[in-house]
């Protein structure tokens, strides 16, 4: 297990991230500039706008720091964090990380008011073989790269996949008191 995870904190809800961390005893580094990446040993990126976290990750030139930090850390993308970490966005304005080979459509639930939580199936998890996922203005992923492992699926789509040290999720788990994802990326990214 990692000792200290970096979460972006420029935007989104990142004291989600933190507080579920704090539960499983990792301690965590707010990321808002370069040099904080130093002593993270992963990067949660967390929920919020993508239109405005491109703007703030180029605002804060942070875009090939997290890059490079990304070749040797693990990575978790949580709702706009996936999309930020995709290798494609159907959106002009976004400039996604490239960290996952998947194709994003951002908002393809609806709108605000089409955000929902349902109980899906998990087969990877120990425990209750159901995990109540949350969405809320939530992406789809249109399409996974041939090494892209899905690890969850809602109605056939992929809403949760890994490649190598990248997790993605177009949920929030965050935002529930089960903390058995993000003890998945502490358990399983951290011996790659
Ligand atoms: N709709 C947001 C976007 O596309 C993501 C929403 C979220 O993170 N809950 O940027």
């Amino acid at each position: 297990m990692p000792k200290k995870i970096g979460i972006l904190a420029l935007q989104g809800d990142f004291a989600k991230h933190q507080e579920m961390l704090w539960l499983l005893k990792i301690e965590t580094i707010l990321v808002k500039k370069p040099g904080d990446l130093h002593g993270c040993e992963g990067l949660i990126i967390p929920g919020g706008e993508t239109t405005t976290l491109t703007k703030l990750i180029q605002k804060y030139n942070l875009y090939e720091p997290i890059r490079e930090f990304a070749e040797e850390h693990p990575i978790m993308g949580t709702c706009a964090g996936a999309i930020m970490v995709a290798s494609t966005v159907d959106d002009h304005r976004i400039e996604p990380l490239q960290l996952i080979d998947i194709s994003v459509t951002r908002n393809a639930y609806g709108r605000q008011i089409d955000s929902f939580i349902t109980q899906v199936d998990v087969t990877f998890l120990q425990g209750p073989t159901r995990f109540k996922t949350v969405f809320i203005r939530a992406p789809k992923i249109s399409n996974v790269g041939s090494q892209v492992e899905v690890l969850m699926e809602l109605r056939g789509n992929p809403i949760m996949v890994q490649e190598s040290n990248v997790l993605a999720l177009t949920f929030h788990p965050e935002l529930t008191t089960d903390p058995r994802i993000h003890q998945y990326f502490l358990e399983h990214f951290f011996t790659i």
